[in-house]
């Protein structure tokens, strides 16, 4: 086990500035109004930094930056910019433990997962859409004889980025890699919960940005967010976050006729069907720890496999496995690399789940393991932990339909293949599913018939950057990730030409 030095502690690898102000135009710039606010990392409830607190002034400035650099960031050649985002990859990469300890300290993490997942995942994403945009193509129409429709594509100009706490430098990269590839200057504002790792990432790799191509707005949902959605000077409004602030995006980006994509909540399905049961020890054990995917990065993730419908013929022999293997995940220290689930994200997001751990309870829901805040002495107290929770009961219960966002998975049993799909597609959201069988016949129907965006097939939780991603329902519009991503972030221009000597 290695134990990583906190930020600003003896030996630390990472070291937070006590300020940031706005990265705008190429350079910090203080808030228009000079008000800060602190920010405590989960892991002990403690500020270690503060931030500006954006307005519309400051949203103004960094539209005002963006737009000086769009024009010729756009005029850029694809191999240009391509090579910019290897560069930031390689950055990364040289800088990977950095990365994933600042990202830990931010949001509460493990390291464990910062070092494995988000920053590699986050590093490849720059390369996948360095790659994409080098392969991508217009294309040709051949009208007739003498006319030809070329479709060229245009990046939008100058586009919005919100972003949320749950995977703060996974997700300004899923945003900014396409968006940048396809020529794009970029107003990002980050979650108000975890502002401070995107710094770190920004340190490392300024030098590679062209001035204003990349500015980073900080503050509160409606103080900067609003004000940035709703801004006639952007030409694309990207937002992750929940369904109900998605909503409110919509409605600000429709005064002025503006494109969204939107990534949204989630209560996805994982179904596991009676063959896993009789299946060869690797696949159960594959199954098993699928069951436990409820609570990695701490339940906060908008795919969390949140409802468990396990088919009756293996119910009590799976659950009990599960419940076992649940009780074998390790709580602890987020920056040591043997910990398997840390803090969560903010003080307002542990309240939330301990309100729908009693939720739970009063609807007659049962624990069957977890349900517990945890509450370390030293280093941790003040932190914001939660145990692993199971709970049994039926989809019509709160905990069955509304997104908790945290380590809590709320299990019920079906008799059937129809029964399975009923109770998956009964929900409002349509983000992620996981569908458990070694019967393909089974796994290939289910996969087609559940509602949602993401099925996985004997996996979950990968997000490799070349798979489309998105929600069916109220999880959201539009994909990220995948080379479909690109014309999400451009106009298609058709330019139709005759070359026919005849007169019209
Ligand atoms: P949130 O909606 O509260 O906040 C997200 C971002 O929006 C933050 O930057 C916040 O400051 C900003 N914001 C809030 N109100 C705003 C407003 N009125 N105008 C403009 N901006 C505003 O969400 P959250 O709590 O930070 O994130 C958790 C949610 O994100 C969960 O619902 C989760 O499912 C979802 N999520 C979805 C995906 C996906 O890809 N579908 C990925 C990650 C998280």
């Amino acid at each position: 086990m290695t134990r990583y030095a906190a930020p600003g502690a003896e030996g630390a690898i990472v070291s937070y500035e006590s300020r940031y102000d706005h990265w705008i135009g190429g350079a910090y710039v203080p808030p228009a109004r000079g008000q800060y606010f602190e920010n405590p990392s989960p892991v002990n409830g403690r500020p270690f930094t503060e931030i500006a607190r954006g307005t519309a002034e400051d949203v103004e400035l960094a539209l005002d930056a963006a737009h000086a650099a769009a024009p010729a960031w756009g005029a850029t050649a694809a191999g240009e910019r391509a090579g910019l985002l290897n560069r930031i990859a390689d950055r990364m990469e040289a800088h990977l433990e950095e990365l994933a300890v600042a990202e830990s300290w931010d949001n509460g993490k493990p390291v464990r997962e910062t070092l494995a997942a988000d920053i590699p995942l986050a590093i490849d994403h720059f390369r996948y859409f360095a790659g994409a945009l080098r392969a991508q193509e217009g294309s040709l129409s051949e009208i007739d004889d003498d006319t030809v429709a070329y479709h060229f594509h245009e990046p939008l100009g100058v586009v919005a980025q919100i972003i949320p706490w749950n995977f703060p430098i996974l997700m300004a990269t899923w945003k900014l890699a396409p968006a940048l590839a396809a020529g794009n200057a970029v107003v990002l504002k980050p979650a108000e919960q975890t502002p401070a790792s995107i710094h770190v990432w920004l340190k490392l790799v300024a030098d590679l940005l062209p001035p204003g191509v990349v500015n980073i707005v900080n503050g509160f949902g409606t103080e900067a967010g609003k004000p940035l959605a709703s801004s006639p000077r952007v030409a694309k409004v990207a937002f992750t976050g929940e369904t109900t602030t998605g909503r409110l995006i919509m409605q600000y980006a429709s005064e002025n006729l503006r494109p969204v994509t939107l990534e949204l909540g989630g209560k996805s399905p994982n179904i596991f069907f009676d063959d896993v049961w009789n299946a060869d020890d690797d696949f159960r054990d594959k199954a098993l720890e699928g069951f436990t995917m409820f609570a990695l990065n701490q339940g906060e993730v908008c795919t969390c496999p949140s409802r468990a419908l396990v088919q009756r013929g293996m119910y009590g022999e799976f659950l009990e496995a599960g419940i076992a293997r649940t009780e074998r995940i390790v709580p602890g220290h987020p920056l040591d690399t043997d910990t398997m689930i840390g803090a969560q994200a903010s003080d307002e997001q542990l309240k939330k789940i301990l309100s729908y751990l009693d939720i739970g309870l009063q609807e007659g829901a049962k624990v069957l393991t977890g349900g517990e805040r945890i509450e370390y002495d030293g280093e941790l107290a003040g932190g914001f932990y939660v145990q692993p929770t199971v709970f049994e009961g039926d989809n019509r219960m709160r905990v069955f339909q509304e997104e908790i966002f945290g380590p809590v998975v709320a299990v019920t049993s079906f008799s059937d293949f129809d029964d399975a799909i009923g109770t998956a597609n009964d929900t409002l959201y349509g983000l992620g599913a996981g569908v458990w069988t070694r019967d393909m016949n089974t796994a290939y129907r289910a996969g087609r018939a559940i509602q949602a965006g993401r099925v996985w097939t004997n996996c979950y939780h990968a997000y490799p950057a070349h798979a489309a991603f998105g929600g069916y329902k109220q999880s959201g519009i539009g994909r990220e990730n995948h080379k479909m991503m690109l014309e999400h972030y451009q106009q298609t221009k058709n330019i139709l030409c005759s070359y026919s000597p005849k007169k019209l």
